[in-house]
C-alpha cells in the first residue's frame, strides 16, 4: 500500500536537481569568488565520489555486459549497431553545426586580437598513432589510475574499455562451468558498484549546486559580449541536436517518450552540465538509464561506457562551428573540400576527446591543422569555453543515453518504465 503512493514533488530527484541549479545561479552571481570558495569543497567532494566509483563500475559493467551477451556473434551485433549509432548521430550533429556556421557567419576579423596559443595546447593534441597507442595500454592497471599529482590527468578510458572488452570475450571462451561462474561473479561485482552509485546519486542536488555556483561565481561576463554570435551559433546547434534530432531518434527508433526519457536522465544531465565531464557523469548515466529509464543492463553496460569515451555529438558540433568561426575571423573562406575535411576531422577529434572538461578545446588542434589554420586561433574562443563545454557535455551524455535505448530496441529487448512495471506487477 505504502509503496503505491508517489512521493511529494520536492522529494523527487529531478525537481531537487532543478531547484539546486536555479538556486546556484543567483548564489554564484551574488557571492562571486568568495561564495565559490565556500562551496567549492562540496563540489570537489561530489566529483571525488564519482571518480571513486567510475573505474570499477566501467570495468565490471563491460566485463559483465560482454560475458552476459553469451556469444561472440551477439557481442559483434551489439557492437556494430552501437558504432553505427555513434557515427550517424555525430555526423548529423556536425552537419547541423556546418550549416549554422555558414548561415550565421559568426566570425569577424576584428576578433583576431584574441588569438594566442595557450601553453601546452599544441603538444596535447594527439595524432592518430597516439590514439591507437591509447587504445592498447601496455599497463592496464596504470590505465585505470587517477593521478593526485596531476588532477587534469584522467585514466585512459579507451585503453581500459579495450582491455575490459577483451577480458569479457575471453570469459566467453571459457568452458561452460567456469564461464558461468565468472559471469555471475562479475554481475555481482557490477551490482555492488551500482548500489554504491545509488548512494552517490542521493547527494547529486548538493553536488550540482556547488559545482554550478563555483562556475558562476568565478566566470567573468565580459567575454560573452564580443563572442555572443559565436556562442549563439554553437548553442543553437546544440539545441537543435538536443531538442529535435535526438528526441526524433528516441521516439521513432527507440520507441520511447523523449520527454520522459530526458526527465529520467535528469541527474546525469545535470551532473554532466555542471561538471562538464562525461566521465564524471557516467555513474549517474548508468544508474539513470538502467534504474530510472528501464534499459537492460546487457546493452547499457556496453553502450554507455564506450559512449562516454568516444561518442561526443556536442563536441563534434562545437569543433566544427569553432573552426569555421576561427577561419572567418582570419578572413579565410574554406572551400567545399576543406569543409569536408573539417567534418571528417571534427568527427575524429570528438572520438579522441576524453570525457573531461575542455578536452574538446585541446583536440581542436587536429581540425585546425587539417585546414591549415594556426593553433593560435584557439585563443579566440578560450574565454567562453567553459559554458559551451557544460552545454556540449550534456548533449554528449544525452546522445549516449538515447543510444542505449536505441540499441536495446534494435536488439529486440523488452524495455519498460520501471515505475509502470512495478505498478503493473502489484496489480497482477
Ligand atoms: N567535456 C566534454 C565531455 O566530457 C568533452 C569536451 O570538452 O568537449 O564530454
Amino acid at each position: 500500500m505504502e509503496r503505491n503512493r508517489s512521493p511529494r514533488w520536492y522529494w523527487q530527484l529531478h525537481w531537487q536537481i532543478l531547484i539546486a541549479m536555479v538556486l546556484a545561479i543567483p548564489f554564484g552571481l551574488l557571492t562571486g569568488a568568495q561564495g565559490a570558495g565556500a562551496v567549492g569543497w562540496l563540489g570537489d567532494l561530489f566529483l571525488r565520489l564519482l571518480k571513486m566509483v567510475v573505474v570499477p563500475l566501467i570495468l565490471f559493467s563491460i566485463v559483465a555486459g560482454v560475458a552476459g551477451v553469451g556469444n561472440l556473434k551477439g557481442v559483434g551485433r551489439v557492437g556494430i549497431k552501437t558504432v553505427i549509432y555513434y557515427l550517424a548521430t555525430s555526423t548529423a550533429a556536425i552537419l547541423v553545426g556546418l550549416l549554422l556556421a555558414n548561415l550565421i557567419h559568426p566570425g569577424d576579423p576584428t576578433l583576431q586580437g584574441l588569438a594566442g596559443k595557450p601553453e601546452g595546447m599544441a603538444e596535447a593534441a594527439p595524432s592518430l598513432k597516439d590514439l591507437l597507442y591509447r587504445l592498447v595500454p601496455d599497463n592496464p592497471v596504470e590505465a585505470m589510475v587517477y593521478s593526485d599529482d596531476d588532477p587534469q590527468r584522467s585514466p585512459n578510458f579507451l585503453g581500459m574499455i579495450f582491455f575490459a572488452i577483451l577480458f569479457g570475450l575471453c570469459v566467453l571462451a571459457l568452458p561452460k562451468g567456469k564461464r558461468e561462474r565468472a559471469t555471475s561473479m562479475f554481475e555481482t561485482l557490477f551490482s555492488i558498484m551500482m548500489k554504491m552509485t545509488s548512494l552517490v546519486i542521493k547527494i547529486a542536488p548538493l553536488g550540482v549546486f556547488a559545482l554550478l555556483a563555483k562556475v558562476v561565481g568565478t566566470t567573468g561576463l565580459d567575454a560573452f559580449a564580443s563572442l555572443g554570435l559565436y556562442m549563439l551559433t554553437v548553442l543553437c546547434g546544440l539545441l537543435i541536436h538536443l531538442g529535435i534530432t535526438l528526441p526524433l531518434i528516441c521516439f521513432l527508433v527507440a520507441r520511447r517518450n523523449p520527454w520522459r526519457y530526458a526527465r529520467a536522465l535528469s541527474p546525469a544531465l545535470a551532473t554532466a552540465f555542471s561538471a562538464a565531464s562525461s566521465n564524471a557523469a557516467l555513474p549517474l548515466t548508468m544508474e539513470s538509464v538502467e534504474k530510472r529509464a528501464g534499459v537492460p543492463n546487457r546493452v547499457s553496460s556496453f553502450v554507455l561506457p564506450l559512449g562516454a569515451t568516444v561518442n561526443m555529438d556536442g563536441t563534434a558540433l562545437y569543433e566544427c562551428v569553432a573552426v569555421l568561426f576561427i577561419a572567418q575571423c582570419y578572413g579565410v573562406e574554406l572551400s567545399f573540400v576543406q569543409q569536408l575535411m573539417v567534418v571528417l576531422t571534427a568527427l575524429l577529434a570528438s572520438v579522441g576527446a576524453a570525457g573531461i572538461p575542455h578536452a574538446g578545446l585541446v583536440m581542436m588542434g587536429i581540425v585546425l591543422g587539417a585546414v591549415g589554420l594556426p593553433l593560435e586561433g584557439i585563443g579566440m574562443i578560450l574565454a567562453v569555453d567553459r559554458i559551451l563545454d557544460m552545454c556540449r557535455t550534456a548533449v554528449n551524455v544525452f546522445s549516449d543515453s538515447v543510444g542505449a535505448a536505441t540499441v536495446a530496441r534494435l536488439e529486440g529487448e523488452k524495455v519498460s518504465w520501471p515505475e509502470r512495471s512495478e505498478k503493473e506487477e502489484q496489480k497482477s
